[in-house]
Formats: C-alpha cells, sequence, structure tokens
C-alpha cells in the first residue's frame, strides 16, 4: 500500500468572507503551477483543506514541491481507504511507518459514518494492535505520543493520515500585490525578496548591470537567483538595466566620498521609474542596518529622499548570520557567494561617506544632469523572464559587447 494523496492544511488564518475565497483560490493555482511537473495529480477543495490526489505520482516529490508553496501551515500524507478492517490496518501501518524513528503513537479516529458497525472506542484498540504486533519495541501514548494517526471513517470511505510535515506558512504569492526587489547578485536581496514573497507578494525584479565591468557571469548570477526565488512563487521578470554610463559620470562629476551615495539615489530614482511603469506600487531592498556604509541611518535617509514608494526591508533588523541561514535554507546562498563582481563593488571609493548628508547629495547632483542618463537607461532596458524550470531571454543587447 502507498499514499495516494497529500492532505493541506492552511485553516490557521483567521478569512473571513471574500478574502477567504480569494485566498483559496489564489492557494489552489500556486499548488497547481508548482505540480505542472506531475500531470497525475489532481488538487480537491473541502471544508478549510485541500487534497492533492498523488494518481501513481512520486509523494516525497508532490509534497516537496507543496512544501515551498506560501500559505500552507502543514502537510500530511494520507491514503483512502474502504470500509474493511483489513485494509484500514494496512493504512494505519503504513502511517506510522512514514513518522521515521516514531517510538510512540496513538490513534485518534472520527466515525462520521454512523452506519459503520465499529464503533470509535473499539476502532483504536484494533488498528493500534495492528502496529504493535508489527513493530518492536513501540508503544502506545495517549498523551504525549511521537505520531498521531488519525482515521476519519465517512461514508465515501477511510482517510488515514500520518505525521504532519511543515508548510512554508505566509500567505499564498499574488494575494497582497507586487513589489519590485532591487537585486544584486549578493546574500541579501534574494532573501529579501523570498521574505517579502512569504507575505504573499508578487515579485519583479530590477537588476543594474555594468558591463564591461561586470561580466555576463555576474548577470547569470542574477538570473539563477530569480530562478530559485521562482520556485516560491511564479514566473519572475527582471528588468536588466545598463548601468555603466551613468556610474561612469557619477565617477567623474560626483566627489569621491558621495559617489556610492549619489549611485543608490540613481538606482532608486530608476527602480522608481519602473515600478511606475509596471503598476507595482513598492520597492523591496537587502539592506540591513549597520551592515555596510551605504546601510547607515544618515545613508538610508539620504538615499530615500529621492522617492515616496514604500521601500520594503525585510531584513533591516537580522543579523548577516540569520541572514546567511535563511539563504542556505532557501538554496541561494551557493550561488550569492560565486565570486562576480557586481556593478558596486567596481566602482565603490575607497572611503565613502557613513555619513551623507541630503544637502549636500542634492547640492552635488545641481551641479550635473541625469535626466537624460536615467531616461536613456530605461529605454535601453531589457527584460529577462525566470521561471522555476527554465529562461526565456528577450534580446541581450549586451551580447556582443561580451
Ligand atoms: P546584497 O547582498 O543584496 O548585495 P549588500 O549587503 O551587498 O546587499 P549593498 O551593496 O549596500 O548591500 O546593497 C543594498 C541593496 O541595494 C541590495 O540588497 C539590493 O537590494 C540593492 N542593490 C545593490 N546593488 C544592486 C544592483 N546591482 N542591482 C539591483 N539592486 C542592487
Ligand atoms: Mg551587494
Amino acid at each position: 500500500m502507498n499514499f495516494d494523496r497529500i492532505m493541506i492544511r492552511y485553516g490557521e488564518m483567521a478569512l473571513k468572507g471574500k478574502n477567504k475565497k480569494v485566498f483559496e483560490q489564489k492557494l489552489q493555482s500556486n499548488i497547481a503551477g508548482k505540480l505542472n511537473d506531475y500531470p497525475g495529480t489532481t488538487i480537491q477543495k473541502t471544508q478549510g483543506r485541500m487534497y492533492v490526489t498523488l494518481n501513481g505520482e512520486d509523494p516525497q516529490k508532490v509534497m516537496e514541491a507543496c512544501q515551498n508553496v506560501f500559505g500552507i501551515h502543514s502537510l500530511s500524507f494520507a491514503v483512502k481507504v474502504e470500509q474493511d478492517e483489513e485494509e484500514m490496518k494496512a493504512a494505519v501501518l503504513l502511517a506510522f511507518r512514514d513518522a521515521e524513528g516514531a517510538k510512540t503513537f496513538k490513534i485518534s479516529s472520527k466515525r462520521t459514518d454512523k452506519s459503520f458497525p465499529i464503533v470509535s472506542q473499539e476502532i483504536n484498540p484494533l488498528l493500534g494492535g495492528h502496529i504493535l504486533r508489527n513493530t518492536e519495541d513501540v508503544k502506545v501514548d495517549v498523551h504525549n505520543p511521537d505520531v498521531e494517526i488519525k482515521v476519519e471513517v465517512r461514508h465515501e470511505g477511510v482517510y488515514v493520515t500520518a505525521q504532519d510535515y511543515p508548510g512554508a506558512g505566509g500567505l499564498p504569492v499574488g494575494t497582497t500585490g507586487k513589489s519590485l526587489l532591487m537585486l544584486s547578485g549578493g546574500i541579501d536581496s534574494p532573501v529579501s525578496g523570498y521574505l517579502t514573497m512569504k507575505r504573499g507578494v508578487e515579485l519583479e525584479a530590477i537588476h543594474f548591470h555594468s558591463p564591461p565591468y561586470t561580466s555576463d557571469r555576474a548577470k547569470q548570477k542574477v538570473v539563477d537567483l530569480a530562478q530559485e526565488l521562482a520556485k516560491f512563487g511564479s514566473k519572475i521578470k527582471i528588468h536588466v538595466i545598463p548601468f555603466t554610463e551613468i556610474q561612469q559620470k557619477i565617477h567623474r562629476e560626483m566627489p569621491e566620498g558621495y559617489s556610492m551615495t549619489i549611485m543608490r539615489r540613481m538606482m532608486m530614482r530608476i527602480s522608481e521609474r519602473v515600478a511606475a511603469k509596471q503598476e507595482v506600487l513598492s520597492i523591496t531592498t537587502g539592506e540591513s542596518l549597520g551592515q555596510v556604509a551605504s546601510q547607515t541611518m544618515e545613508s538610508m535617509s539620504t538615499i530615500n529622499e529621492v522617492t515616496n514608494y514604500p521601500i520594503i526591508r525585510p531584513l533591516v533588523a537580522m543579523d548577516k548570520l540569520e541572514i546567511i541561514d535563511i539563504s542556505r535554507k532557501i538554496g541561494t546562498y551557493e550561488i550569492s557567494i560565486r565570486p562576480f563582481e557586481d556593478c558596486c563593488t567596481v566602482f565603490v571609493p575607497k572611503a565613502p561617506k557613513t555619513k551623507p548628508t541630503r544637502s549636500n547629495a542634492n547640492y552635488y547632483e545641481s551641479n550635473s544632469d541625469f535626466t537624460k542618463d536615467i531616461e536613456k537607461a530605461i529605454e535601453d532596458s531589457y527584460i529577462i523572464e525566470v521561471d522555476a524550470h527554465e529562461n526565456h531571454q528577450q534580446d541581450d543587447p549586451f551580447e556582443d559587447l561580451l
């Protein structure tokens, strides 16, 4: 016997009325999106639960795919059998064996179909006895069992579920709007994107690229990172912005101590324009207070001056080690530490101002006009669309340059 379905619980949310419907529809379509690789599967929704029927697909792989979907609290393998004693015994044994290492168990049964001749109090010892006879060193513990096996006798059949697997938590991606993630090749911004998606936000990404100072492989890092993030949601559009000319102009015309602050302000201005064009209402960054020179309170204030878009900074209060932990868990760490320069490191001054002021930045910027450069960068930008399986690249104008 094998598990024939996965039970999905999301009931934790205090969702009501219309929100609940939107939440459930989005969750169901997000799960369906993740199960494209398993065409046998189907999804059914019942009261506050969903079931993914496996129809012969690999249970472990389908479980893993579902565990990446935000909005799910927990999952269990389940099997539906006939109202038949022998089948029910085999099912509870399968369920117990799924909880590897469990030494104690409890059976909780519910008899929804009252025509079933065995009452709950008798079902538990009957099925529990079967587990005890077929295992060694295993005991029943009704108060604090390693695994609770749930048996539900309904008129259409008997459902047996085993141990709980953790879901990704959060809200289904697409239920709380869109944000433009400023995605570098570093460790922080992908983690930041992940945490934003966890709250139901769909992402587009923007990446500033400075060929030939930054290589095509630096850009590939960003594509690979977006691909990892796409596993938790759906396709991600990366807006690739050619940033070389603006960086060179900053380098030539702005005082060295302010070049980084002003570069960030230019990035923010361009990001805001792209967000507006895409009807995206916020910008997400991987900034974390105090981490580097550009992430002091003074820097944040000076950089933030150029936009009134909400800036989502999920990492602002996190330690680097906590961020690294998450990046390992979500599979972006190994990509982030590949050693290719990003556009910021190439032009970074030896001694950037850690306490820039808005008035100085405005004063320096007023000596040069960047309007045209910003427009040109946006005009020359292009989109790479990435999903969890493949990349669709659209006319890369840098291809010949590299
Ligand atoms: P990360 O690890 O995300 O690169 P960081 O610690 O290197 O962050 P900074 O270099 O100060 O920090 O960058 C702060 C944030 O600015 C990044 O988290 C990212 O959101 C954004 N950013 C930096 N460089 C780029 C870039 N080339 N393209 C897009 N966004 C960028
Ligand atoms: Mg960086």
